[in-house]
């Protein structure tokens, strides 16, 4: 039997952005906040991501639940702000640094952050991807990320097949 077919971003220069025989797909996060924000909706945030956040903040469990997190049908979620961008992360910060928006949690961020944006729905094609980039400016940029890398931060993402 023949193994797999390749992913598509695991062939040679798959997007025209990477160099002549280069595998993967370039990503450097622009700090734009976009992905943070827009239409509402949610973030998965697991138990133990709850923990080392509210340990982040010096506050107990059931403290961080209640000011911070909201149940949806998906799962526990982290809740939105209002800005003039639509529904912002609580965390997302656009006061530290000038004509950014940072995470103010980034170290101890959600797996669904992490994974962004090799989440298995931009992964699907290479359309959905060049799709996705539409919004974030960071994908097609900056630093080569590897197949196996892509893969481990997919099947990484809450609600992937592989979790
Ligand atoms: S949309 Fe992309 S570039 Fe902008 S903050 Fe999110 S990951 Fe970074």
């Amino acid at each position: 039997m023949s193994p797999p077919a390749a992913e598509w971003f695991d062939r040679a220069d798959p997007t025209g952005h990477t160099r002549a025989g280069e595998r993967g797909l370039r990503f450097s996060c622009t700090l734009c906040g976009n992905c943070c924000t827009g239409p509402s909706g949610y973030v998965l945030v697991a138990d133990d991501e709850i923990g080392r956040l509210a340990s982040r903040l010096g506050i107990e469990i059931p403290e961080f639940i209640a000011r911070f997190t909201r149940q949806e049908h998906e799962g526990r979620s982290l809740t939105e702000k209002p800005s003039q961008f639509g529904y912002d992360c609580v965390f997302l910060d656009r006061d530290k640094v000038p004509g950014r928006a940072v995470c103010g949690v980034y170290e101890d961020r959600p797996a669904q952050c992490r994974s962004w944006p090799f989440w298995p729905e931009n992964l699907k094609s290479r359309a959905a991807w060049e799709r996705a980039s539409t919004s974030c400016p960071g994908m097609n940029t900056g630093t080569l990320v590897r197949p196996d890398q892509i893969r481990i931060r997919r099947d990484s993402t809450p609600g992937s097949p592989a979790r």
